[in-house]
């Protein structure tokens, strides 16, 4: 059964619409069937536009046409009641592998499917196998895919601790040939006690005006630590991932608990954290810790593979089930995965949002209620009673998932068995 929650927040509904523009009273007076998709009757939820209330959604080609109160069905080619879901502008993976690493999967098959419609392939291709990204997955798929690109020119599958692989000219460059489509740098995997990689990257970073987002663990034998890396090479915009594991920041103080001072520090002073959940990055006890404090991710990312797709689950609605288990509001875990990844890469609201004109990317959320388990990392789970669950995709426009055939006419048995006859 989905969650029916209240109509509250009405002024502040209004108030969002009416700042955006978006607010139509009578739509009478429009042509009939002028849009191809009309959802109706949907919580509908976009953040950073500050639209939270029951809503109708109308797409024209592969764009939201129209958001208002009672828009009337016969106006729309389609027709869907989504009564009791959520509405939101479709889901912004800002970290999954989608090309260049072997345990890459198809992003229509996975992001899709969970009511993704942006996905980012986290440092899969470099600069000198981006071309070939392009033409085999980013080209071919309905998936809008977006790029950080590996530090490394050989992207994932070369030795991202090969520095002499690192060419920081030629790799902004290359940012700077695809601006719509290469959105930062990934600098991952480095097995050198040292951060030139992180330098490369951030000198790559300020010749294309692009963020850096950073996998780098401070183990002992890295000579790395968390306050250098945050304070002394990120700049403000630049990323970290897999803020949720052991052994990439230290978040926390091990013996108190709490928060570390500095990492109070690097978020004031604009460093970014990313979920970037995977099969290795995300820990019950540390996670817990660290969100009861209110340190919330900056955004929701899944670091989906081929492994943690099955060990972990960590797609989109998953991973924001696991958010939500420890405290974090629904509507906070929509916007970290929907406008606030958007604006980490510059794409705001082009990307994000369901604003009248943009294009047409919409997930349809079910919040069930039952006893669900969530595993982490360490094979542990924690249970909870609520579950975010993608029941539809649109992607510019084209309703490309319908799990519960919301869409369809029921079938007619006396005209489907003459049919067959
Ligand atoms: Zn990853």
């Amino acid at each position: 059964m989905a969650r029916l929650l209240p109509f509250s927040a009405r002024g502040q509904l209004l108030k969002g619409l009416c700042a955006s523009g978006l607010l139509l009273l009578c739509s009478g007076a429009l042509s009939a069937q002028q849009y191809d998709l009309l959802i109706k009757n949907g919580h509908v939820l976009d953040p950073g536009s500050e639209i939270d209330g029951v809503l109708d959604v109308a797409v024209k080609g592969d764009a939201i046409a129209e958001i208002a109160l009672n828009i009337p069905a016969d106006q729309a080619k389609k027709t869907i009641d989504a009564t009791g879901l959520y509405v939101t502008p479709g889901l912004v993976d800002l970290h999954a592998h989608v090309f260049g690493y072997s345990g890459w999967l198809w992003p229509d098959d996975t992001q899709l499917l969970t009511g993704t419609t942006t996905v980012v392939d986290c440092g899969g291709s470099g600069w000198r196998t981006f071309e070939t990204f392009k033409k085999t997955v980013i080209d071919r798929s309905k998936t809008r895919v977006l790029a950080f690109l590996n530090v490394v020119g050989a992207g994932m599958v070369g030795t991202e601790s090969d520095i002499k692989d690192m060419d920081a000219e030629k790799l902004a460059a290359k940012i700077k040939e695809y601006p719509g489509l290469i959105v930062g740098i990934k600098c991952a995997h480095y097995g050198r006690p040292d951060y030139i990689n992180l330098e490369q990257a951030v000198k790559a970073g300020n010749i294309a005006g692009v963020p850096i987002i950073v996998d780098n663990s401070i183990l002992s034998n890295t000579d790395r630590d968390t306050k250098t890396k945050l304070l002394e090479y990120f700049r403000p915009g630049d990323i970290h991932t897999h803020m949720f594991n052991d052994r990439h920041l230290e978040i926390i103080d091990r013996f108190s608990g709490k928060i570390q001072p500095y990492m109070y520090e690097a978020r004031e002073k604009g460093r970014l954290l990313d979920v970037g959940h995977g099969a290795g990055s995300f820990v019950w006890p540390n996670a817990a810790k660290i969100m009861k404090q209110g340190f919330y991710p900056d955004t929701i990312s899944t670091d989906l593979h081929n492994s943690s797709i099955f060990t972990t689950k960590a797609d989109m609605p998953n991973v924001m089930s696991k958010m939500m288990a420890l405290g974090m509001s629904l509507k906070e875990a929509v916007f970290r995965s929907t406008a606030r990844p958007a604006q980490v890469i510059s794409k705001y609201p082009e990307i994000g949002s369901l604003a009248k004109g943009r294009t047409a990317d919409i997930a349809v959320l079910e919040l069930q209620d039952g006893y669900f388990g969530f595993a982490d990392s360490w094979g542990k789970k924690q249970t909870a009673t609520r579950r975010l669950h993608a029941v539809m995709t649109v992607r510019a426009g084209e309703l490309v998932l319908d799990e519960k055939g919301l869409g369809f006419p029921e079938w007619d048995t006396a005209g489907d068995y003459q049919r067959i006859e």
